[in-house]
């Protein structure tokens, strides 16, 4: 089994596009496959696909309560509070936790003397499970509005996913941060998806050192090639990175992948050239069962 997150420094340039249209090639082709969808703020992979929902799991978060009758104003919790998500004021007598930077750690717990502190299950999100062709292929992360950060959410999803599949496709959130980081972490091969544009260059050139530290095989595809400049082409020279693959901009894809439509059953080449490209990376880089 390998795991293959596909990445990007931002969003906007392609990354659900591929994550969606290798997965359709591997289903094509005969091989067991998995989708999952990181992208937990704004997941959206199984709109392009027939599916049914046929679970949804909650994922909680132990949040502490703190009762004032019990309460003396020590500050224990607030000291061993390592995210600042209690605040006091003893001398008013104020003391309140807040819920948005608490972690669940039950630290505060743990340190008061004076059982001052209960916990509630406060919902971060879901992780829904989808049917397609009556096998579970989908797994998707979705958090609830307002939650600080989808990295629960995101774990829950990656725990949910290992399967007996051949492959499983990490759709990973955008960015360099926290969420991306987890998801990339999961991968035994991450791609990152970008433009010959500035804007998508210096993102990359973020993604590249990001992976680089946390010593991540990868390789780069290029979106919409032909546009913009070349200075892409020469940095992943100079650095050494594989380019796995170029898709050629064409107004025809951006029409198609618009009305939620899989690029690569319109267009087989697409099919043809993800599906060989994976087998090179399986290649290169599978059979490493990672297992986070
Ligand atoms: S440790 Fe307990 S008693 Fe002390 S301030 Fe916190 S809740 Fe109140
Ligand atoms: S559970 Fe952890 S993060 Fe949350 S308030 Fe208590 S110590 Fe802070």
């Amino acid at each position: 089994m390998m795991k293959i997150a596909i990445a990007s420094g931002k969003g906007g340039t392609g990354k659900t596009f591929v994550a969606t249209n290798i997965f359709y090639s591997l289903c094509k082709n005969n091989r067991s496959a998995m989708l999952v969808d990181c992208d937990a703020e704004a997941p959206n992979a199984i709109a392009f696909f027939d599916v049914n929902l046929v679970n949804s799991d909650d994922v909680s978060q132990r949040v502490p309560v703190i009762s004032s009758n019990a309460c003396t104003y020590c500050g224990k919790c607030h000291d061993w509070c390592n995210y600042n998500a209690i605040f006091i004021l003893p001398p008013v007598k104020v003391i309140q936790v807040i819920e948005d930077l608490c972690h669940g750690c039950g630290a505060c717990v743990v340190a008061c003397q004076y059982d001052a502190i209960t916990e509630k299950l406060v919902s971060l999100g879901k992780v829904n499970s989808y049917l397609l062709n009556g096998v579970v292929s989908l797994i998707e992360a979705r958090m609830n509005i307002g939650v600080m950060s989808p990295v629960s959410v995101i774990k829950a999803a990656l725990k949910k996913a290992d399967t007996m599949a051949d492959f499983i496709i990490l759709d990973s959130p955008p960015g360099t941060s926290c969420p991306f980081i987890q998801t990339a972490l999961a991968a035994d091969f991450v791609i990152l998806v970008t433009e010959p544009t500035p804007f998508s260059f210096s993102d990359l050139k973020q993604s590249v050192e990001t992976l680089k530290k946390i010593n991540k095989p990868f390789g780069v595809i290029v979106n919409k090639a032909g546009l913009g400049n070349a200075d892409i082409y020469f940095y992943l020279e100079k650095e050494k990175i594989q380019l796995l693959h170029e898709i050629l901009f064409d107004i025809e894809i951006a029409e198609l992948y618009s009305t939620g439509k899989i690029v690569a059953e319109t267009k087989q080449y697409l099919e043809i050239e993800f599906y060989n490209m994976i087998k090179k990376i399986m290649r290169q880089y599978g059979n490493s069962d990672n297992q986070r």
